[in-house]
Parts: C-alpha cells; sequence; structure tokens
C-alpha cells in the first residue's frame, strides 16, 4: 500500500470508527487524521493499521484500538504545552498522537526494544519525546508534576505514585480492575489529597506489571 492509500484508510477510520462513535474533540480528530497508525506495527501487519482493533507490537504487548486511544486522549483534554506522562509507551502511536497535539510527552515502558522503537518512530515524524526504562507505576518524580498522566495498562488499583504525581487540577485516565477487564477511570486532582473518580466504560487491557501494579508471575 502507498502514502495515499493509507491517508484515504485513516480518514475512513476516523469517521468510521472514532466520530460515528462518539469522538467529538475537532483536535483529538484532527491528530488521528495526521499520525500514521501504520508506522507503529511491523510491516507485514501494516495493511491492517486502520482496523479498529489492537495489533500486536512484540514482546506480548499491543497497540490498543484506535477508538480507545482516541477516547483516551479526548477524556485527557490535552492542551498545548501540557505537560503528560504516559506510562506503557509501547510502540509509541499514543504519545505520537499527544506530541501532535501540542502536549510534551514522558513516556515510561517496561521493555527496552519496545522503548528504543518508539523513540526512533516518533522522531521520524519530527517530534521529540523523554522515554525511560523501567517501572511506570512508580511515576517519574524528576520530571513532576504532570498536568496529565495517561496509563495505558491495566492497574489492580491507582498507583499511590501517581496520584502524588499529579499537579492540582490535574486528570489521569486509567484502566482499573482485574487481570481481564477494566473500567476506564478519570481521577482529576482538585487539591492535594483531594480526588474525583468517575467510571466511564468497561476495557480490556495488557497488565501493568511493577511495584504498584500487578506482580509479574501471578
Ligand atoms: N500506549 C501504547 C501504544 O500506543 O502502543 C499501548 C501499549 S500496550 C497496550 C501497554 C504497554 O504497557 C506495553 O508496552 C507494556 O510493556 C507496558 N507496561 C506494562 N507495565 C508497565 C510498567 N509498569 N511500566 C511501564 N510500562 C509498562
Amino acid at each position: 500500500m502507498d502514502k495515499k492509500q493509507f491517508k484515504f484508510l485513516r480518514e475512513k477510520m476516523v469517521s468510521d470508527h472514532l466520530a460515528s462513535r462518539g469522538i467529538n474533540d475537532p483536535k483529538v480528530l484532527q491528530a488521528f487524521r495526521e499520525v500514521p497508525r501504520e508506522i507503529f506495527v511491523s510491516e507485514s501487519i501494516q495493511k491492517y493499521a486502520y482496523q479498529d482493533s489492537p495489533l500486536s507490537i512484540g514482546e506480548g504487548q499491543t497497540i490498543s484500538q484506535p477508538y480507545i486511544v482516541a477516547l483516551m486522549t479526548e477524556l485527557l483534554e490535552v492542551k498545548p504545552a501540557d505537560k503528560v506522562l504516559e506510562i506503557g509507551t509501547g510502540s509509541g502511536y499514543q504519545a505520537a498522537i499527544l506530541l501532535n497535539m501540542g502536549a510534551k510527552v514522558f513516556g515510561v515502558e517496561r521493555y527496552a526494544g519496545l522503548a528504543g522503537q518508539a523513540k526512533e518512530k516518533i522522531n521520524s515524524l519530527g517530534y521529540t519525546i523523554k522515554i525511560k526504562i523501567g517501572d511506570g507505576t512508580l511515576g517519574w518524580r524528576e520530571f513532576a508534576p504532570f498536568d496529565k498522566i495517561v496509563v495505558t495498562a491495566a492497574a489492580p488499583q491507582l498507583p499511590q505514585s501517581l496520584l502524588e504525581q499529579l499537579a492540582a487540577g490535574g486528570r489521569l485516565v486509567i484502566p482499573v480492575g482485574s487481570r481481564f477487564s477494566q473500567e476506564l477511570t478519570i481521577v482529576a486532582k482538585k487539591g492535594k489529597d483531594e480526588f474525583s473518580l468517575k467510571a466511564v466504560c468497561g476495557c480490556v487491557f495488557v497488565p501493568l506489571i511493577g511495584e504498584e501494579g500487578w506482580d509479574e508471575h501471578s
């Protein structure tokens, strides 16, 4: 497939899977029109890049389905120059969407191979990102506080470190629940220890493995 065909499929994804399912924010829709999802998966599966489904990215991990990435992005209410911490950078696609919207993105990924490829692909689009290899359940204290935090793996509970590293007035979007099904949850931080929670919908993510997440061997 050539660039023109991917562009056509990208437009179709935005209208058929995002706009028609309630993603309204024009800045979010524009980002999905501009960021090429196909470069974030291996060449052999690029033809499936604009299906509304997760795809394998290696290490037993996935790039999330476009609708969920769009929903999480919309729920974050990203503004240009927001400092956004993304836990579970994986392929780098969600980070590229946030960068396209003008956010400064700090990514944490536990697999070095995925983190390296994500950085390379993001740079190839002309964006820059800071990526740390490690346990994102502990956040990234050195650069805290963050205006927004997005967690793209399933947490058993809200990680305390992330609550602490969220700025007052900030938002955390995170799937919380069991290893096999979760509620996509928005946490709004009002003051130092004051939070409000809202469950948005059911979802299924790969587990968030780490000190304040799931045990790797459980
Ligand atoms: N946002 C990604 C994208 O756009 O491709 C989706 C990533 S995938 C659904 C979830 C990612 O979370 C995986 O790459 C996995 O390795 C990572 N992960 C799981 N636990 C983690 C942790 N404690 N810290 C950092 N990354 C973690």
